[in-house]
């Protein structure tokens, strides 16, 4: 009952063996034909190999680095073509993106990862940013345009999220009684997002998968990768910044060079806390951690020049991570350092819960509207082996991205924002559980307690002065 979408020709590589490599490998084995003999693994952790070993899986018990990945990747290669997935942490996107493409061989990966040392090692924090990372990127893309397709950033979010975009905005413009054609063109969507009225958006998330006992005192909890979620939430925090913010914080900066969708604020993303919205919880605190969809939606949805946009929306991740993991952020930024120990929830601990993870388009005639996948745990127990919700959620985007790219070989690199997101979500879509669509009529200025004063913007109640708690 399994659709197999494609052929892949010679070598898939899977680098990194976390729970989003263990989690995609199973779909790829059921979506797609291959020579199993030449598909390998890559990760230095010594548990995995083992694992891998039993099931008489390939792989290389090593890390990839500056020094060899050419000459491992290469071996493994040879010269094309095969499919590189790079679900790793400390492993340079852009570097291992652009050998891929120098021997023809596609590639995907669901973050822009710098190598190792970079999150904590660099000092000046606007080179630390997810606008510097992706930079890189686009300006790799803006000087070898086309060629091999490498799709940056296909996970769920970044990812998924952006393809809700598209499918929220379609649905916005029917409910709100237009009659709009699908836009073709990058300029024809964000055309469509100014006309209907959308000032901005939250990839607003949460997550309420549960185990039985509590956290542990000393370990850091999270249901999906400890190392990618602290290094991230130790960035600043960043956000695109809409054309109709009446508020500049004093702690911000803009920049100077590149597409100038977003700015950051001197302060790690994950203690900053804003109002945010989903349908489980209604309102709820979100914590504004840095992701590549917050600048690259900003961009994508921009009219007009890049310096003085006639219009862009603000968009920033609002995320609630399951509760554990919530008190790990506690103990981890109150402690002053990082816990010793690092669990990922599994599929079967979990016994309650799931991730419900959308965009909520705001600021228009119908106030919000959020839009996305309330995926449970329970159910994507049923749906594949080896992954919880929120791994789900990103292996099956990332399954889209590989069909999307193997039918499009030579589309460049490109983000998700680019690709055909009718088609993706016609791969992932059995994947996500129920995917719906909730309006509400709450704003940041809602839920707040009046006994302690507040500066607030009346006049304009989706402000990022409004959304920002303090
Ligand atoms: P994880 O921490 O569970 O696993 C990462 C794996 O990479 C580990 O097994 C580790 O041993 C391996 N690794 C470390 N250094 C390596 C090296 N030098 N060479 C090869 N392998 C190496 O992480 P995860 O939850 O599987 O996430 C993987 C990546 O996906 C992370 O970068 C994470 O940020 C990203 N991610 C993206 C999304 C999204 O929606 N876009 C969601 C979840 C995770």
């Amino acid at each position: 009952s399994h659709p197999v979408h494609a052929r892949i020709e010679g070598a898939i590589v899977i680098i990194g063996f976390g729970s989003i490599g263990m989690g995609v490998l199973p779909l790829i084995e059921r979506h797609f034909e291959y020579d199993a003999s030449r598909l390998t693994v890559i990760d230095p952790d010594p548990d995995m190999a083992n694992w891998l070993r039993q099931r008489q899986i390939n792989h290389l018990n090593l890390g990839l680095t500056r020094e060899n990945y050419r000459e491992v990747l290469g071996g493994l290669f040879g010269q094309g073509p095969g499919f590189c997935v790079n679900v790793s942490v400390d492993v340079a996107s852009l570097d291992v993106m652009r050998f891929c493409r120098e021997i023809g061989v596609l590639y995907i990966d669901t973050v822009v990862e710098p190598w190792a040392g970079f999150y904590f090692e660099t000092e000046d924090n606007a080179a630390r940013t997810n606008y510097a990372l992706r930079q890189a990127v686009r300006d790799e893309k803006a000087a070898h345009p086309g060629g091999s397709t490498a799709v940056s950033c296909c996970g769920a979010n970044p990812g998924m999220v952006s393809w809700f975009v598209k499918e929220a905005l379609l649905r916005l413009a029917a409910d709100t009684g237009r009659q709009v054609a699908d836009p073709t063109t990058r300029e024809g969507w964000a055309r469509l997002m100014q006309a209907l009225g959308v000032k901005g958006l939250h990839i607003a998330e949460r997550d309420t998968q549960a185990r039985a006992r509590p956290k542990p005192r000393g370990t850091f909890v999270n249901t999906w990768s400890v190392e990618g979620f602290i290094a991230e939430g130790f960035q600043p925090a960043e956000l695109g910044w809409g054309t109709f913010e009446p508020w500049f914080p004093e702690n911000a900066h803009r920049f100077e060079a590149g597409c100038r969708s977003a700015i950051w604020l001197e302060r790690p993303g994950a203690i900053t806390r804003v109002h945010t919205w989903c349908p489980t919880p209604g309102p709820q605190f979100g914590f504004l951690v840095t992701h590549n969809e917050a600048i690259s939606i900003s961009d994508y949805y921009t009219v007009g020049d890049p310096g003085s946009p006639e219009f862009r929306p603000t968009c920033h991740y609002a995320y609630h991570p399951c509760d554990e993991a919530i008190l790990s952020l506690h103990e981890m930024f109150g402690g002053g350092r990082k816990q010793a120990r690092q669990e990922i929830l599994t599929a079967d601990e979990i016994t309650e819960g799931g991730d419900e993870l959308g965009v909520l388009l705001f600021g228009h005639e119908r106030n919000a509207l959020w839009y996305g996948s309330r995926l449970s745990n329970e159910e994507a127990r049923r749906l594949a082996p080896l992954q919880n919700a929120t791994g789900l959620q990103v292996a099956s985007a990332i399954i889209a991205g590989m069909v999307w790219a193997l039918e499009n070989p030579l589309a460049g690199i490109v983000e998700t924002d680019e690709m055909d997101h009718a088609r993706c979500l016609e791969i992932q879509r059995p994947y996500l559980g129920p995917v719906e669509a909730h309006y509400t009529d709450w704003t940041p200025l809602a839920t707040r307690w009046d006994l302690f004063p507040e500066e607030h913007d009346l006049k304009e109640p989706w402000a990022f002065l409004n959304v920002l708690a303090t």
